[in-house]
């Protein structure tokens, strides 16, 4: 059917550009260089239709289609964390420190992961990364890497335990997040929970009474993201080892201490840590990478050598193998400098308050805004605890300063580019430089600055 025509006029719809011109058009060609021909084909077919339909002119489809390109080939968003918490498991846990990021950057091209560049034969996949964990933990007979610290425990009762009992504390049987309980995931490899004591108090005997011919292992788990007071009892690994029931039957002790500490840190007084594990007499350590390691996301095994290779040997270690961006990663955090999770927990208050005065006199009196958008903002220097997170150190309060800001900037900050994801409390946002690197504070005061300016433009 023939559309009808204003007499004079051509048919927009007639003169809306070709897809072939459009997509060779140098603006389209910039904006779509690191997209896939398909998605800005697909963006710039949706701008034709809204010029053939009439809502824009035909000489907007390029403009249309650039602006609606997206801005890069992934999803994710860089935010700039002023939580003050350090491990914020929506915010991706650990950030990586540059030579982490270095590492993944070569690791992502050919790379000799599995492969002797010397003889040019096949080689241990991940072999530097291991080495470099063992000599992190000189404790540990030999060591293992995996996806994620749960997978770890899985590999761990799955290969000691399968068909037969893991002991374990009713004190101990926690829920890492997100509804995943250790209680499933163990019963999920095949292997029966012997739960022995109480949720308040375990003793040494409940662990002797439950121990025989079917204990496939002892697990003894870190209640990471809780603290159970008051009337309480547990069993130390160290008690633990010198339980003749346990030699005598070889039944090894596999401990998850969570976090991921390798020795102890002072700050930290509750945290446990691998090498003090090991040598309290563990015979298997699990552990996650990207907590207070502060590295990717991993799962680590460390302890006896004859128990890691029974690990590694197991069908079910494929399935949780690392990648190779990871291997790359968690060598360069081990080998590499302080971590920015260490740097961020061991800040000192100090220096938090110095660098939020900066930004509060900043925000004051620099002639940006004026004196009324200033008196609006409020801004005020206040202490501001911060916190481990990921489920470590509950409690405890890592002392530090915040600016504090009136309680709409937390959403406005949030949607701002680059986001800045604050903490609201008290009916006020709290800026939390903590976990900001010091040469971002510019980003947080410059974020603040046109939030200002566009709530009241003066
Ligand atoms: C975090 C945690 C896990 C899970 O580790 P992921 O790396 O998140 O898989 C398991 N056990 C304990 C005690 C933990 O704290």
């Amino acid at each position: 059917m023939r559309q009808p025509k204003t007499a004079g006029m051509p048919d927009p719809r007639r003169s809306v550009p070709r897809t072939d011109t459009v997509l060779a058009d140098p603006r389209i060609v910039a904006a779509g260089a690191n997209l896939s021909p398909a998605v800005v084909k697909a963006t710039v077919r949706v701008a034709q239709a809204r010029a053939r339909s009439g809502q824009i002119a035909p000489d907007a489809v390029v403009g249309e289609a650039v602006a609606g390109l997206p801005q890069a080939a992934t999803s994710l968003r860089q935010v700039l964390n002023a939580t003050g918490v350090v491990l914020h498991t929506n915010l991706g846990r650990a950030p990586l420190s540059a030579s982490a990021l270095e590492a993944m950057v070569t690791a992502a091209a050919y790379v000799d992961v599995e492969f002797d560049v010397e003889t040019g034969a096949r080689a241990r996949r991940g072999r530097g990364t291991l080495a470099a964990l063992r000599a992190a933990v000189p404790a540990a007979g030999d060591v293992l890497a995996v996806n994620n610290g749960a997978a770890a425990l899985v590999l761990a009762t799955t290969a000691l335990a399968a068909g037969r009992e893991v002991v374990v504390s009713r004190g101990e049987m926690v829920e890492i997040g997100d509804g995943f309980r250790l209680p499933d995931l163990i019963a999920s490899t095949g292997a029966r929970l012997r739960e022995v004591g109480t949720t308040n108090r375990t003793c040494l005997r409940d662990y002797a009474d439950a121990i025989g011919p079917d204990t496939g292992c002892v697990l003894k788990v870190h209640p990471s993201n809780f603290r159970v007071e008051g009337f309480t009892s547990e069993v130390s690994v160290a008690e633990l080892a010198g339980l003749p029931g346990l030699t005598g039957l070889g039944v090894p002790i596999v401990v998850d201490i969570g976090s991921g500490l390798l020795a102890p840190d002072p700050l930290l007084p509750q945290e446990p840590d691998a090498a003090t594990t090991l040598a309290d007499g563990a015979d298997l350590v699990t552990c996650s990478g990207d907590k207070l390691l502060g590295g990717p996301q991993a799962g680590l095994l460390l302890g006896r050598a004859e128990l890691v290779e029974r690990l590694r040997r197991h069908p079910l270690a494929r399935a949780v193998r690392i990648d190779k961006l990871t291997i790359a990663a968690l060598e360069a955090t081990l080998r590499g400098p302080l971590t920015p999770t260490c740097v961020a927990l061991h800040v000192s208050a100090a220096s938090l308050r110095a660098r939020c005065d900066h930004l509060c006199a900043e925000l004051l009196s620099d002639g940006v805004l004026g004196p009324g958008q200033a008196a609006s903002l409020a801004p005020e220097v206040v202490p501001s605890p911060g916190a481990v997170g990921g489920g470590g150190a509950p409690g405890l309060e890592l002392a530090g300063w915040a600016v504090t800001l009136p309680q709409a900037f937390a959403v406005a900050l949030r949607r701002h580019d680059p986001c800045v994801v604050c903490r609201v409390e008290r009916g006020r946002t709290f800026v939390d430089l903590r976990c900001i690197p010091e040469s971002a504070d510019d980003a947080v005061l410059e974020a603040i600055r046109s939030v200002a300016l566009q709530r009241d433009p003066g």
